[in-house]
């Protein structure tokens, strides 16, 4: 992509409205623009990234054996009725109607919904277990929508849904569902602690929430201080294993939100308690036949006897992470994104835009980094080096390539890190080599 052409609205000012730096640098950056309260468009620079952060949810949803589907927004008021939540939900939900004067609603989650699927086509045991997703936009009438896409009122989530004959299946899918989790957030450079949650409206008893613990968070959270220091990836479970133990160690180690945390049952002695702030970027729960009693959903079992299915839900909120990421990863010049989720690889800048000379080696550099598959932004257009530097760090991209007629005489082109700032001159051909590694 070449910046000349690229709809990229930078803006110098911070704008007034943002009190969190996400926030800020999402519309500094030119990623979202908001339309009305709690919803937002997605400019190119902020869908490149939301569907990369989309990506590597869908990736580890398949490698977990959940299966892709897509559920429309709106939904019947009537599934809703059947579960008893229709009334339950509050002003949370937008209730729309029809001009036959038929109740809708703009899903805020899919329960009933995928409960009512399921239901339609699963007619034995030996169809199970199931784990069914989708990611799709789902509206909540937030009291507070706040702090750009962190708090929206349309936002973008991942939901599934698992269906099992019984306990001990549900469990086993609860426990997939908690590692590809820790491997989602993992892959996109955050570090995020699952802590024993209350379930609320969904309903149930087993629960984790995914915390990424940042001053800005608005949940109050408690974990044990080896939380901090702790990669639980780095012994991953063997293939096929049935996660017991690994469930059971990291589920061992101290960490609740505030709902869940009672500082008088709470064993870690208080010098070993974090009391910290986090952002909730994703939330599991077993519930088991909670909405398949109600529903119907259930299934000839080994003997012929009619077994309402255990179920769980599993929820990442895929535009929060947006937020959450950069939250975790920015300096006072912009944003800092982590490889897997960068909008391009490398940035590319032509500090002479009308020499000719420079204007060449840019043209084929661009062009063997595209052959190369390496995703590019290409700033040709004729601004001042000054601005196009601070665009290139206030839109993050992992790396920098600077082309300016002093190195060019050299034979040397300099290749900047965004993330520590780490600059080298080196010939033409070493830095392509260098990029097209990385
Ligand atoms: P919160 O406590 O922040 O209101 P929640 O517990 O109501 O979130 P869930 O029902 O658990 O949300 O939904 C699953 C995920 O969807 C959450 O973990 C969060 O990452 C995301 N999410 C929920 N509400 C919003 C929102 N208003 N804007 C953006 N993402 C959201
Ligand atoms: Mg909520
Ligand atoms: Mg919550
Ligand atoms: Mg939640």
């Amino acid at each position: 992509m070449r910046s000349s052409q690229f709809f990229l609205p930078t803006l110098k000012e911070t704008p007034a409205e943002a009190q969190i730096a996400s926030h800020r640098l999402m519309l500094r950056a030119g990623m979202i623009r908001q339309t009305s309260a709690g919803i937002y468009a997605w400019l190119p620079l902020g869908w490149k990234v939301l569907r990369k952060i989309s990506q590597i949810v869908r990736e580890e949803q398949d490698a977990a054996g959940a299966q892709e589907l897509l559920m429309p927004t709106i939904q019947s008021a009537e599934l809703w009725r059947q579960s008893g939540r229709y009334d339950d939900y509050g002003k949370e939900m937008l209730r729309i109607t029809d001009r036959h004067d038929r109740e809708l609603l703009y899903g805020p989650t899919n329960e009933e919904m995928i409960t009512d699927i399921f239901k339609t086509f699963v007619r034995s045991y030996k169809d199970l277990p199931k784990n069914l997703y989708h990611i799709q936009w789902k509206f909540r009438d937030e009291i507070r929508p706040r702090f750009g896409v962190m708090r929206g009122r349309e936002f973008l989530m991942k939901d599934n849904y698992s269906f099992d004959l019984d306990a001990e299946g549900a469990k086993l899918s609860y426990r997939k569902m908690f590692l590809a989790y820790l491997r989602t957030f993992a892959r996109m450079g955050l570090k995020a602690i699952p802590m024993r949650a209350d379930t609320g409206p969904i309903g149930g008893d087993l629960s984790h929430e995914f915390i990424i613990l940042a001053e800005t968070g608005e949940s109050g959270v408690f974990c044990h201080k080896d939380w901090l220091n702790l990669d639980v990836l780095q012994n991953p479970p063997e293939a096929g294993s049935d996660l017991k133990d690994f469930f059971a160690k990291y589920t061992s180690i101290y960490a609740a939100t505030d709902e869940k945390h009672d500082p008088a049952t709470c064993e870690v002695p208080e010098d070993q308690l974090v009391s910290a702030r986090g952002i909730e970027v994703g939330h599991i729960f077993y519930f088991g036949t909670k909405y398949s009693k109600p529903m119907g959903a259930v299934v000839a079992g080994p003997d012929g006897e009619p077994v309402a299915v255990e179920m769980g839900s599993y929820g990442i909120g895929v535009s929060r992470l947006m937020g959450a990421i950069i939250e975790s990863s920015h300096d006072e010049n912009g944003i800092i994104w982590p490889d897997a989720v960068a909008p391009f690889h490398v940035g590319l800048i032509n500090l002479k835009a009308d020499d000719a000379a420079c204007a060449s080696l840019c043209e084929d550099l661009y062009a063997k980094l595209n052959a190369a598959g390496v995703e590019t932004l290409y700033d040709d257009r004729n601004e001042r080096p000054g601005a196009k530097f601070a665009d290139m760090d206030l839109i993050g991209l992992p790396w920098q390539l600077t082309v300016g007629p002093r190195g060019l005489k050299a034979g040397v082109v300099e290749l900047k890190r965004r993330a520590t700032g780490e600059k080298r001159e080196l010939p033409v051909e070493a830095a392509l080599a260098e990029l097209i590694k990385a």
